[in-house]
């Protein structure tokens, strides 16, 4: 498969962004449509790199390498043994879940790997590294020796790609219906087949750190909850209460199993089932910490205004149920949202809310969700730890 670029539009590839969309391309060999690699060319036919090709989508092409080498299982053994080297670096001992592989971030576009114990589950995003599941999972395994590989290869960029589901055992072992995994010696239960994401929010796993070093004696709201992993850093940091309020039934439930392994002990009134807008707009009691860590609320660039809107709501409310002295923990976990945006979103919150707030520090992602510098798309979370100075 041979890609051709269009007079002038190799400046990204060679500057080392990885995506080619379909508008760049002058034309591409039309007899290997069903080809996963493709070789791309400038205008004159000089060559550039070596990427996935995905002919449905507007990203046509995700590069691999600019380096002329076999995309073979030697390939991905290097790349999986430098992002592993990555973890190693930076997480051991702490934790025995992280992200393997974070797309772009470690130069596998497309590709997302967690790791939950003795388990790795996998996500295979766009067409062109679907097709190379295989030499993908044979080199996971012989690098990792997991129990198990599992797929949730689901929604998202595969449904763009016009890519059906994939869900199931790759390699090994099923996982059990809950992973016990540990990190920061908080136990937590993750459903892995089932669960959002692959069943954990791994990326906020410095910034519960962070709450834990906020809250001891503390009265913590934490909104959209999820399984509790906030709740539960702060109630091992010796929080004086931690109010859970999250949507879905099924994780609360594991919250309340995840607490129980840990000993902490939470009362029912506090592991909330309820929409958090509303609650949060109706709630007049105040608190110490608040935590907002909502789904993304912008999927695609056009969601972008009436997510502010949502935004803007829910830090409002956050801001004006704060004690004096107390603290916000606030993110926005939407690529279409950038940190600029969602600090001007939440400072017209805070006028709103007629509150003058100090930003104390501003988060991101953690060691194991990288972010490629020449890849600024790959940076979604984003996170602002704000006290009102009154
Ligand atoms: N803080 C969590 C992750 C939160 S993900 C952690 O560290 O693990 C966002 C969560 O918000 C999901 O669990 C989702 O079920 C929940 N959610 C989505 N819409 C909601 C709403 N309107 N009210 C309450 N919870 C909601």
């Amino acid at each position: 498969m041979k890609v051709f670029l269009k007079k002038g539009r190799e400046g990204p590839i060679l500057r080392g962004h990885p995506w080619i969309f379909s508008g760049a391309i002058e034309k591409a060999d039309p007899d290997s449509e069903d080809a996963a690699v493709a070789e791309v060319f400038d205008s004159r036919g000089n060559w550039l790199a070596r990427g996935l090709y995905n002919p449905k989508s507007q990203i046509r092409v995700r590069i691999l390498t600019w380096e002329k080498e076999e995309i073979d299982s030697s390939f991905f053994s290097r790349r999986l043994s430098q992002a592993a080297a990555l973890r190693e670096r930076f997480l051991f001992p702490y934790t025995n879940s992280y992200r393997v592989v974070n797309g772009e971030g470690d130069l596998l576009p497309g590709l997302v790997v967690d790791r939950y114990g003795d388990f790795l589950v996998c996500q295979f995003f766009t067409a062109g590294i679907d097709k190379l599941k295989e030499v993908v999972v044979d080199a996971l395994s012989s690098l990792f020796k997991p129990k198990g590989i599992y797929e949730r290869s689901e929604g998202g960029v595969r449904d763009e790609e016009e890519l059906p589901p994939s869900v199931g055992v790759l390699a090994g072992e099923e996982p059990p219906e809950l992973v016990r995994i540990e990190e920061n010696q908080i136990s937590f239960l993750a459903d892995v087949r089932k669960g959002q994401k692959t069943g954990f929010f791994l990326d906020q796993r410095d910034n519960r750190a962070l709450l834990s070093s906020l809250a001891r004696d503390m009265t913590v709201l934490n909104c959209f909850a999820y399984t509790g992993g906030f709740a539960a850093y702060a109630l091992k940091a010796g929080a004086k209460r931690v109010i859970s309020v999250e949507s879905s039934r099924s994780a609360l439930d594991l919250a309340r199993q995840s607490f129980d392994l840990n000993g902490f002990s939470v009362a029912d009134q506090d592991l909330l089932r309820a929409d958090a807008f509303s609650y949060l707009k109706s709630c007049t009691e105040q608190r110490d910490i608040v935590v907002l860590d909502p789904p993304s609320l912008a999927h695609k660039r056009g969601d972008v205004a009436a997510a502010a809107g949502s935004y803007k709501f829910l830090n409002l409310h956050a801001l004006r149920l704060l004690k004096p002295g107390g603290l916000l923990l606030t993110f926005c976990c939407s690529q279409h949202l950038s940190l600029d945006l969602f600090q001007k979103i939440v400072f017209g919150a805070a006028v709103d809310a007629g509150r003058r707030v100090q930003i104390i520090k501003r988060v991101g992602h953690p060691p194991d969700h990288p972010v490629s510098l020449h890849h600024p798309e790959g940076e979604y979370l984003k996170g602002l730890l704000l006290q009102p100075l009154e």
